[in-house]
């Protein structure tokens, strides 16, 4: 029977999986996804759920695109497999539509990974301070509470400890400061003093460090999964301004915020900036196969362009820019496109703060914010002390909106007993009825846990 089959594959999955982020604790019973279409997975139990998380951030188009699996389908049959030391039609007309959608020239350099187009970036920063003379500039600034891969340079720039202190040692030459977390400011401080003061804070440690110590500075526009902190527009136009001033590479991670999600076509494009080095992957497919970008304004790449011997970028990657995933990433944008959905992010997210921001009366919520359609729910025990709320009292939210069909997410490992905030990063193709289930479900359960 259905019941038994569905029994056995939880047994065999057991039995054989590691579970991403699991502690090998195979009592849990995992989710089998089945089936999705639109914003909904079913499951292995046929239980249907709202994916309030777009899978990892990323499935920004919405499940079960037949036109995304004819492109993959179209290109496997046509042409299956080049390197990038080669070229490929795809790869030509997808960094062509990338170069329209970006506000400056760069040049496009494909791999697999939103961690893979980090330690690409961070590479190629590290080799152009070297090929114009600074091989003394090494060192990264990155943020606390950020997330930037998994591997061990991307991991190195994470700011969340719990994530990174059982790796160690990790690469060296990355160096954090904290974000401007506007909820959490100093009463006596405007926004825009605080934001100010975060990012003079980057400045000294560039001074403190030694300017020609520095290659680059990565940072989200938004701070995604370390707890959706939306800076105010001083500070990334001030953070910009300091690194043009040092001779240090803005480097924007646009894994998450890229691609619609914030309600701009890249999420730095809410400021008055243009980023040396631009990373993508998510929602460059919609996760409908893997890809990821690394892209490089021309001036960078020109210092590469030198015709002494050893002066090119040396690092390859098998699968990077696969023609199939090239192609899916073209069909993705031209969905976006036709459907308009980095406006409809920009729609879908103020209707969604319209009707949550009363969550702010609950006794547990102290701060609901959003930019485009993705949401940060700041849970709290004390609204005037602003503790944290309890890993108990955010989970059992999470588990009750799981119950009742919404699956929401919330902020990675940031530190221990600091993991207070809940996320929402829905599909943007998801409909005015997806948005109702969304806050029906939410408000009823913060209503029985008031
Ligand atoms: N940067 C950001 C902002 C991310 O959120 C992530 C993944 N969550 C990454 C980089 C790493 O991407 P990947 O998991 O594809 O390596």
């Amino acid at each position: 029977t259905l019941k038994e089959e569905s029994q056995t594959l939880v047994e065999k999955d057991q039995k054989n999986i590691w579970h991403h982020m699991s502690k090998g604790d195979a009592t849990k019973e995992p989710m089998i996804a089945t089936e999705a279409k639109g914003s909904w997975i079913t499951d292995h139990n046929g239980n249907e759920y709202l994916d309030g998380m777009s899978g990892l951030w990323c499935v920004n188009v919405g499940y079960g695109r037949e036109e995304l699996a004819q492109a993959a389908y179209d290109q496997l049959k046509e042409m299956s497999y080049t390197s990038m030391s080669q070229s490929h039609l795809p790869a030509i007309k997808l960094a062509e539509k990338l170069n329209e959608m970006l506000d400056d020239e760069y040049m496009i350099f494909y791999s697999n990974s939103g961690s893979d187009a980090n330690e690409v970036a961070f590479k190629m920063a590290r080799q152009y301070h070297q090929q114009n003379g600074e091989s003394s500039r090494y060192k990264f600034i990155s943020r606390y509470r950020a997330y930037h891969g998994g591997s061990l340079g991307a991991l190195a720039a994470t700011g969340q400890s719990l994530r990174k202190y059982k790796y160690e040692p990790l690469t060296s030459g990355f160096l954090h400061v904290a974000p401007p977390d506007n909820y959490r400011k100093p009463e006596n401080q405007s926004v825009e003093e605080y934001n100010l003061l975060r990012a003079q804070e980057i400045e000294e440690k560039i001074i403190w460090e030694q300017k020609e110590t520095i290659a680059g500075l990565i940072m989200e526009p938004v701070i995604t999964g370390g707890g959706v902190l939306i800076p105010d527009p001083v500070y990334v136009e001030k953070v910009q301004e300091i690194c043009n001033r040092h001779g240090v590479l803005l480097i924007m991670d646009e894994v998450i915020c890229g691609f619609g999600r914030t309600g701009k076509t890249f999420g730095y494009m809410h400021y008055d900036v243009k980023p040396d080095i631009i990373t993508m992957a998510k929602g460059l497919t919609s996760a409908y196969l893997p890809l990821s970008v690394t892209a490089v304004r021309k001036d960078i790449y020109e210092a590469f362009n030198d015709t002494e011997e050893n002066s090119h970028f040396r690092h390859v990657n098998t699968f990077g820019g696969n023609p199939a995933s090239c192609a899916v990433a073209l069909k993705n944008i031209e969905i976006m496109e036709e459907e308009n959905l980095t406006n409809r992010a920009a729609v879908l997210g103020e209707k969604l703060r319209d009707e949550l921001k009363e969550l702010e009366n609950h006794p547990y919520v102290g701060d609901v914010r959003n930019q485009g359609f993705v949401m940060g729910i700041e849970m709290v025990e004390d609204k005037a002390t602003k503790e944290p709320a309890t890993d108990q009292r955010v989970s059992k939210i999470m588990g009750e909106c799981k119950a009742n069909g919404l699956i929401i997410g919330r902020n990675g490992d940031t530190v221990a007993g600091y993991n207070n905030i809940l996320a929402l990063c829905p599909p943007l193709s998801s409909t005015d009825d997806d948005l109702d289930f969304i806050v029906s479900v939410i408000k009823k359960v913060f209503k029985a846990n008031e």
